[in-house]
Order: structure tokens, then sequence, then C-alpha cells
């Protein structure tokens, strides 16, 4: 697979386009967790049309680490927002299958994940579109959650973790990059994006193909993970390999 050249894709991605991470502290910061779609419909074996069809390390490994994160979270008394990808109407958002329609159990957070429903540090935001931040906005009022979730706790740093990087994560980060920089989200600073805590989804251009999708479908797992690490970091955020 991707082996072209003798040494696979995403081993010439690394060195080509290499993504520095760093150990990132907690310790004497207003810190905020920010997961992002963490819900059956994406990451729990046959939970939706968009959910992985067998089990998976990347997204096992996800799942760990955001709830080693948020308990930590929680304990220090530091907030959390967890994001949940949620449809309300059956609207399309092209290009993807109807999924996470409000109510049913693929919208619902992984079982790993659910106590953070009853979590006095979460608050619980719904969007229905990839863009975290766009989906924080109100269109009725323009009033935007995400925005006033880091106004009403201070926060000079955030910490991101989901799925899919190269999608919703990579997306959300980078929006949030220049909502930071057009001074719209003070104090904040540091937008961390927490590797091991972030996966994407696996289809192989093969797998792909012999679905009867377009070759345009594929979508290696390994390969848009980097990618999705390398342009958040090339925007300005910080990739972090640890959480001290
Ligand atoms: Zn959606």
């Amino acid at each position: 697979m991707n082996e072209m050249r003798g040494e696979p894709l995403v081993q010439r991605l690394q060195a080509e386009l290499p993504v520095a991470a760093t150990a990132f502290e907690l310790a004497g910061r207003r810190c905020g967790l920010v997961i992002i779609d963490e819900q059956n419909g994406f990451a729990t074996v046959g939970g939706g049309p968009l959910a992985p069809v067998e089990q998976n390390d990347q997204i096992d490994r996800m799942i760990g680490e955001t709830d080693r994160l948020a308990r930590r979270f929680e304990e220090r008394g530091l907030p959390i927002a967890v994001f949940l990808d949620w449809h309300a109407t059956e609207r399309p958002e092209p290009p993807y299958p109807l999924h996470c329609l409000a109510g049913t159990a693929e919208a619902e957070l992984v079982p790993a994940l659910a106590w953070l429903e009853h979590s006095s540090a979460a608050t619980i935001l719904k969007a229905d579109c990839i863009n975290d931040f766009v989906g924080s906005i109100d269109p009725e009022t323009g009033r935007n959650a995400i925005v006033e979730w880091i106004a009403l706790h201070g926060l000079e740093a955030m910490v991101v973790v989901g799925i899919c990087t190269d999608i919703c994560v990579g997306e959300f980060v980078a929006t949030m990059l220049s909502a930071r920089n057009h001074r719209l989200t003070p104090p904040l600073r540091d937008i961390v994006v927490y590797e091991p805590g972030c996966a994407t989804y696996d289809l192989p251009r093969s797998r792909a193909e012999a679905l009867g999708l377009p070759a345009t479908a594929a979508h290696p797992q390994a390969e848009a993970h980097h990618l999705g690490l390398w342009l958040m970091a090339s925007r300005g955020a910080v990739v972090a390999s640890a959480i001290g």
C-alpha cells in the first residue's frame, strides 16, 4: 500500500512535511479542553454511516486519551467544552449522507465519554456543520457559544482533541487561530492540538473503489491524520505529543 517509491507514503510525508510535537505544560495556566465529535456516529464500530466498520487502534487511542485528559481537567476544576455533531432536521450536509440526527444513539457520546453529559465541568455544544466555530454561532442572535465559553472561563490556552484530525478538528483549530489573531477571543493565547487525542477515519483508495466510490473518496488514515496535523501546525497551532 502506498509504496510506489519504496517508503510508505506516511513516512515520506513525515519526512518532507515534518510536524514538531512538544510537551505542553498545564500547570499555571488557565486552560480549557475542547472535545470534538467523539460520538457513536464517528467513533463506535457500526455506529452509523460515517462510523468505523471495524476496530481501529487510532480511534481507540483517541477515546482512551480523551477520557484520561477529561478526568484530569475535571479534577483540576478546568472547563471542558464538548462538541457534538447534531442535526435537528434531515436537511442534508453534503457531501455526507444523513448522520447524527438529534435524539438518535448515533448522535450520543461514545460510551467511555458518556459521563461528560453529567459533569459540572462540561459544557455540551451542538453544531450542524463541519466547522464548530461557525456552528457555535446562533444564526438569529449572532452570539458565539465557544467565544463566550472562552471569555466566561478567562482561558489563556485550549487543548483540542477529537475526530477527524483533518476535518472537524482541523477546521475548528484553523478558525480559532484566525479568531484569536483577530482578537475575538481574549485572553486566549495557545491553541494546542493533542495528537494522541485525535483520530481520523480510514478509507484506503482500494476500499473506496471496491465500495463503488470514486477514487477521490480515498482517505488513508495515517496520511490524512498527518496532513491534518501539518495544516494546523503550519497555521500556528501547537501540536503536543504529551500534556504535562
Ligand atoms: Zn454533521
